[in-house]
């Protein structure tokens, strides 16, 4: 028995990686524990999207070498993204005192890794030879993130994860189905389907079967009450995609990265759509689903954007209408394409611009929000924030956090609330109907 602590950065596909670590050490007798200090293993699973992202993981580093000063039995482990960008060793040179040092792609070869190191003993490897076999430990027992596919191939200019998690492999649409029912038949209600490009996958195992028919599959299957999904990318997005939308199971929330509203930009960034085809495709949506939410994200100071490409990028946001965005300032990564141009574009102005597209959708997000009050929305319950006065909170099919106040514990249930307040980042009602 050992005892073990996962720190995880960066995106659901990192959160679901991070299951899966925990799934495979706990099939090998760890058990895990509350905290770094009071682990034989701590392994932090890294994010490389953007340099902020890695300057933390450096700090952690630090902090996980003092505690190593006092207990040098202490095993570190670094996996994620960062080991998988370092082709030429320079980084693993920079942790030399870290014990275990590796790709996401090599989890299944965590096991002997352990035993050379002394923490399990011969023989207790687990029979999982593949990424995919590795059964999670999901965060809890109603929602559950289902990876599709791995890696990417559009090396779209300003990004890390193809050199990060390599090429596209997409998973048998059978296994995916299989863990689909089996999720079902023990009483998971939400599936979040995850890839870089989940809108490309094409099973490996069934000729012409595509995301679509996989996402008909999925609503088809009993218990099953929610269908999200990510990652989109908008040049894969056709007709069939667009209709499937409609299925009753899938979330009224979309996520759809568009990251400038500059045609020029987005083929420097290597975005093989342009400005006008995306518009289309958001009013396409919104017939399928007229009061969906969309998602995006955004990076502003990308090279070479001039204020007239950030502008377009402004009345894009305005025409689009997201509900949401995440919004990044460009900061080069090693490796990419865009590395290689001048990062010309002032930090200060980087800044500007942010503040400008934020303050921007926080004015919508307040609109949009306002439109609730007097609806009733349906909410699968995440966790209670306050015990002493019954208050809980969830997501709505749009994705919007509610919160309400409940006499009984409905956690992992789906509720009805009537909105009666609604403020930036929070829908607040009551739940006046009761378990659905
Ligand atoms: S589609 Fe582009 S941004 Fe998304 S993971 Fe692939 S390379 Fe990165």
């Amino acid at each position: 028995m050992f005892t073990f602590f996962i720190i995880t950065f960066g995106c659901q596909m990192n959160k679901s990686d991070s299951e899966r670590i925990a799934g495979l050490l706990i099939s090998l007798g760890g058990v895990e524990a509350g905290g770094p200090d009071k682990s034989d293993l701590v392994l932090l699973n890294t994010c490389s999207v953007r340099k902020s992202a890695e300057d933390r993981i450096f700090g952690q580093i630090h902090n996980l070498k003092q505690l190593k000063n006092t207990r040098p039995d202490l095993i570190i482990g670094i996996t994620g993204c960062l080991p998988g960008r370092d082709k030429d060793g320079a980084l693993r040179r920079q942790f030399s005192n870290v014990d275990l040092f590796f790709p996401i792609t090599d989890l299944p070869k965590l096991a002997d890794k352990l035993i050379d190191l002394g923490l399990i003993k011969a023989g207790a490897q687990n029979s999982a030879i593949n990424y995919w076999e590795i059964i999670p430990r999901f965060r809890n027992t109603y929602q559950a993130m289902v990876p599709i596919q791995f890696g990417c191939n559009n090396f779209c200019a300003y990004c890390i994860v193809p050199f990060a998690r390599g090429r596209e492999t997409n998973r048998p649409m059978a296994d995916i189905l299989c863990e689909v029912r089996d999720l079902a038949s023990r009483g998971f209600l939400e599936i979040q389907l995850l890839g870089q490009v989940v809108n490309n996958y094409q099973a490996p195992d069934a000729k012409n079967f595509s995301f679509a028919d996989l996402l008909l599959k999925i609503n088809q299957i009993e218990g099953i009450n929610r269908i999200q999904f990510v990652s989109v990318d908008p040049q894969y997005i056709d007709d069939e995609m667009i209709e499937a939308l409609a299925l009753p199971k899938i979330m009224n929330y979309l996520h759809l990265a568009v990251q400038s509203g500059s045609n020029e930009i987005l083929k420097k960034m290597n975005r093989k759509y342009t400005v006008g085809k995306f518009l289309k495709i958001a009013e396409k949506i919104r017939k399928i689903r007229p009061d969906i939410a969309l998602g995006t994200d955004i990076i502003v100071g990308f090279p070479g954007e001039t204020e007239n490409d950030f502008q377009k990028t402004v009345e894009l946001y305005k025409s689009a209408d997201f509900d949401i965005a995440y919004l990044a300032q460009y900061s080069p990564r090693p490796g990419t394409a865009a590395a290689h141009w001048a990062d010309d574009v002032p930090h200060l102005e980087k800044e500007r611009r942010w503040r400008v597209l934020q303050n921007l959708m926080e004015e919508i997000v307040l609109r949009k929000n306002q439109k609730y009050v007097g609806q009733t929305v349906e909410v699968l319950v995440e966790r209670c924030v306050d015990a002493n006065k019954n208050i809980y909170v969830g997501n709505s099919r749009e994705y919007k956090l509610v919160e309400f106040e409940s006499g009984v514990d409905v956690i992992g249930k789906i509720v009805k609330v009537r909105i009666n307040k609604a403020e930036m980042w929070r829908l607040t009602g009551i739940n006046d109907c009761g378990i659905k």
